[in-house]
Order: structure tokens, then sequence, then C-alpha cells
């Protein structure tokens, strides 16, 4: 499909700015919203696009989502009991709404783009009044508009991937910052749904992204992340083939002063990409690699198209290229079929990586995907043991791994308030990991720069230089 046919017109979104205006008009219009979101950093983004949609419709944040005029679920559906969570919240709502009748209540997101999902809704959620799938975003304006004045439940479902530029965006934070680069995925790893509702891997032109980019650099902001399913494709379908590591570069040349990136995929990351990490000023020292299993033949099950010895080799050059480099993983456990010996081998691949932090799973089935009836299914009790091996594993390598910052310097960026102190503040650091330094609200958002001195039980703390 050429780029052009996925972008969505800047007609089109003239007239969505046109039925926002006129939402703003309506006598009864809401005048407050809230929005719930689940799943990844792309959703949450996905969210403030969808804050910034209703606020030019006139809205303001409520607290609480009980007090709001309008409430809308950005919902995930990667995990089935995520989904199972979602249907109960909104459920929720709508004994809440029986207070206050004129709430709107809206759904959308992945969990809507499944096959089947919108009949559900239509049948069982009628209290719902409005639900669209990913594709429909951009056309919240136009949606809410009819609802409100049809008074009738509406629910837009397309299977059409496409790109919407330039959508109005309220930013959670005024120091950090999401951009996605990319949408959708071509991988079909067996266990995951994310090709079937969020579409083929379509990229972004880079020009647009520049200048999403640089009013960032402009607004002050200290840190980007650029999102995508498989950013290490990026540009595939594009014309003069960009590559993500060219994109990173030409951002690293705007002088953000932090720059991350998620996810990446082991099969393309690049040698271009580990040098322009190498080389770039801004690029931070850290990355997420998911391996998933230690085990080829699981791999091959899971259709990641890399091997052990594959993603050890990618491993050794980022770590030659780059020493010292932050890294971090997610590992799924009990595959359909993993025998022991299988999972003895995830076992010793993270003891041979030692990473800094890894993010484990028990394998759950996900109604759709290939994985879900492949035959083996390893029961909950071994699953259980494997895990709590595999965590226990992981946080003895780690007190390891993050003894190597004790002593350091590190800059973090502040993101909050510590959790075990007023008087403290967490953050960042340039590696990823979390430190927690003395400091107090004025230093949210700040890049501080400390000494480490301390570690315990997985947690750094420091001082401030
Ligand atoms: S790379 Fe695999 S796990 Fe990641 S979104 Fe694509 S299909 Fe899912």
């Amino acid at each position: 499909m050429q780029h052009a046919e996925i972008t969505v017109p800047q007609e089109e979104l003239a007239r969505q700015a046109e039925f926002a205006r006129s939402v703003k008009e309506l006598p009864h219009r809401p005048e407050s919203y809230y929005v719930v979101t689940y799943g990844c950093q792309m959703n949450a983004h996905d969210s403030e696009k969808i804050a910034g949609m209703l606020e030019t419709m006139g809205m303001v944040p409520a607290e609480k989502r009980e007090e709001a005029d309008f409430v809308i679920f950005n919902t995930c559906c990667v995990r089935e009991n995520a989904e199972r969570r979602a249907l109960g919240n909104v459920t929720w709502l709508k004994e809440v709404r029986k207070q206050k009748p004129d709430m709107v209540i809206a759904v959308c997101g992945c969990m809507i783009q499944e096959p089947g999902m919108a009949e559900i809704i239509l049948r069982k959620y009628k209290f719902v009044d409005l639900a669209f799938g990913t594709a429909n975003l951009h056309r919240l304006p136009e949606l809410l508009y009819e609802t409100l004045n049809s008074g009738k439940q509406t629910v837009q479902v397309e299977d059409r991937d496409v790109i919407a530029e330039e959508l109005p965006i309220r930013r959670l934070r005024k120091d950090a910052a999401y951009l996605t680069i990319m949408y959708g995925c071509d991988n079909f790893c067996s266990y995951c749904i994310v090709p079937y509702v969020r579409g083929r891997e379509r990229s972004r032109d880079p020009e647009s992204i520049l200048r999403e980019a640089e009013g960032l650099a402009a607004s002050g902001v200290k840190e980007i992340m650029l999102l995508g399913q498989n950013v290490n494709s990026y540009g595939k379908g594009l014309p003069g083939n960009p590559t993500f590591a060219g994109l990173l570069k030409r951002i690293d040349g705007l002088g953000i002063p932090r720059i991350r990136f998620m996810t990446s995929h082991p099969k393309d990351m690049s040698d271009e990409l580990i040098e322009t990490m190498a080389e770039g000023k801004h690029i931070l020292p850290q990355f997420h690699l998911p391996v998933q299993s230690g085990n080829n033949e699981i791999l091959k099950k899971m259709n990641r198209h890399y091997t052990r010895e594959q993603y050890l080799e990618r491993v050794s050059k980022l770590r030659a290229a780059i020493p010292g480099i932050g890294l971090s993983t997610d590992i799924i456990v009990s595959f359909p079929g993993e025998t022991e010996a299988q999972f003895e081998d995830t076992m010793s691949l993270v003891r041979e990586v030692r990473f800094d932090s890894a993010f484990t799973f028990i394998y759950s089935p996900r109604t759709g995907t290939k994985a879900a009836s492949m035959e083996g299914m390893i029961p909950e009790a071994v699953s259980a043991e494997r895990i709590q091996r595999l965590i226990a594993l992981q946080e003895q390598l780690q007190q390891e791994t993050l003894k190597r910052f004790v002593g350091r310097e590190e800059e973090i960026l502040v993101e909050g308030l510590s959790r075990r102190s007023r008087l403290a503040v967490s953050g960042k650091g340039r590696h990823a990991v979390s430190v927690t330094v003395d400091g107090n609200e004025q230093d949210i958002g700040r890049i501080l720069k400390c000494r480490i001195t301390n570690l315990k039980n997985n947690t750094l703390t420091g001082e401030r230089i």
C-alpha cells in the first residue's frame, strides 16, 4: 500500500476540527472528561491524543471518573485478563451513571478492534454510548457529535491501516514525551494478537516526525521516547527507504537531552543502529531487547525468527560498542510444550546475559493467535514454580549487576516523589535504572546530578551533587 493511501488527508482532519467546534457549541455537551487507559506506552500516548481532541471540544479533565461527564476507556487486548478487567470497569460505571444520568460512556482501543467485539458491544453493552476502533481514533469529534445528537449508541469499527498526523495532544508530562514513529506490526509472533488488531506495519513520514520532535525540543522537553511495536524495522515501504538508525541520528541532532526508544525486535536490530547509538550525543545507553525464551525450538514455535546464538551475538555487539549499556528484556515462561530442559535454557541465557531488568510472564493463551491452539499447556503449578525460580535468579543477578552503579555519578530525570519517603524523589538514570535521592516536589521534571551511594533490595539510592 502506498504511504499516501494510509495517511488521513488534511481535508478529513479539517472536517473533524469542524465537528469538534460543533460539539463545543452543543447546549448539552459534556463539560468534563476522564480517560481510563490500559496497556502499553502506545496506548498511553493515544490517550494523550484523545484528551487533546476532547479539549478542543471544550472539555476539561475531571479528577475522578465518576465525576466526569464523558468517560472513555482506551482498552488493550494483549492479555485476556486485561480485557475482562476493562469490561468489568465499564459495567461498574453503568451503576455509577444511575446517579449521574447525563454521563456519556465510550470504549475504544484495540479490544474493540477484535473480531466480533463490535457485535458484543451492540448486543450486551447497550449502555455504552460510543465505541470505536483504533482506525477511527481521529474521527472522535464526528462520532461524539453523532452520539450526542442522536442519543443512540454509535459503534464504528473499520479494518483499515491509517496514520493520522497532527492530532491535538494533551501531554501528561511536560518534561518527557512520547513520539510514535510507526504503527502496527508484521511479525505475527505466535502468541501475540497485536498484528491482528493494530494492523500492518506502517511508518510515519520522517519529516513529520522531525517536525514533531523539533516542536518538543522548542517546548523544553528533556526526554523523548520514540514508540513503535518494532521500531527497528522503521521505514519499510517509505520512499527512499529511511532506516531507524538514520531517523535516530537526525533526532539526536536536535539537542533534546535524552532520547529513548521502544520496542525492538532482535531480528531487525542492525549494526547501523548500534553504531548510531555509540556515536550519538543524546541517545541514552539503554536497550530493551525482548528475548522471550533461551531455547531455539521454543523461539521457532514463537515465530521469533532468531536463535539464542543470534540474540547473544547482538548483545555482545551492543556491549562492545556501548560498554555498561543498561539492558532489559521480556521473557515468557511455560510456552505450550516447554520442557524443563527448555526452560533451563532460558535460565542459562539469563545467567549469561545478566540483564539489568527483566519483565517475566507466564504464558497465557490469547484467543485468535496461533499459539492458543497449540498443544502442551503447562500445568499451573509447574508454571508458578518456574517463574518463581526465574524471578529469584533475576533478582540475585540484578543485585550484582546494579552494584556497578554504586560510587558512580549519574544524571536522573526526576519522575516523582519516592514511595518510601516524602523527603526523597526518584527518577531514571541514563541506563534506565531507578535512583532515589533527597528532594521534593519542585524537583519533579528536573535532571539532577547525583552520586549513587547505596544498593539495597535492588534499589539504588544516592545523594545530590
Ligand atoms: S513483534 Fe511480535 S510480540 Fe511484538 S507486537 Fe509484533 S507480533 Fe507482537
